[in-house]
C-alpha cells in the first residue's frame, strides 16, 4: 500500500472468490485503500462459477455473486468474473500466463476482456504533496 501511494495514477485491483468469507477479507482491504485516499479501479471476481467440461452443469463451488457484493460494498464497479478453469491452473503449472497458452479459454476470454477494458483512474493531487523544493 505505500509503494502504491507512490506511483502516481497507480490504483487498487480487489480480488476476491465468490464466497462470503473472502469476500469481507477483499472488503477490509478495499476499506484501508478508501481509507488511505488510494483509489480502487474495480473488483476481480476469481474462481467463479465453472462450466463442468462433460456435461456443461454450471458449478458455482465457491458461491456466486460475492465480486457484485464486493463492488456493492466499496462503490466500485465489477470488472470481471473469472471462472475456474483447469486451463488456468495448467499453464499456470507451466509459468505461462493463460492468455498466452489458452487464449481460447473461457477464464483467458475474462481475462482480455478485463485488461482491455481496465479503467484509468486519475488520483487528484488535492492534499498530497509534491517532490519540488526552492533553490
Ligand atoms: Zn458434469
Amino acid at each position: 500500500m505505500s509503494l502504491l501511494e507512490q506511483l502516481p495514477d497507480a490504483a487498487f485491483l480487489v480480488v476476491t472468490t465468490p464466497q462470503a468469507a473472502a469476500v469481507d477479507v477483499a472488503a477490509r482491504v478495499g476499506r484501508m485503500a478508501l481509507d488511505a485516499r488510494l483509489p480502487i479501479a474495480g473488483v476481480v471476481e476469481n474462481m467463479a462459477a465453472a462450466a463442468c467440461r462433460r456435461c456443461g452443469e454450471i458449478n458455482d463451488i465457491f458461491g456466486s455473486n460475492g465480486g457484485a457484493d464486493l463492488a456493492g460494498r466499496l462503490g466500485a464497479p465489477l470488472l470481471g468474473s473469472v471462472p475456474l478453469d483447469a486451463a488456468a491452473r495448467a499453464s499456470g503449472d507451466m509459468g505461462v500466463p493463460v492468455v498466452t497458452a489458452h487464449p481460447e479459454s473461457a477464464a483467458a476470454v475474462v481475462l482480455a476482456d478485463l485488461a482491455r477494458e481496465l479503467p484509468v483512474v486519475r488520483r487528484s493531487l488535492i492534499g498530497r504533496s509534491l517532490p519540488l523544493s526552492v533553490v
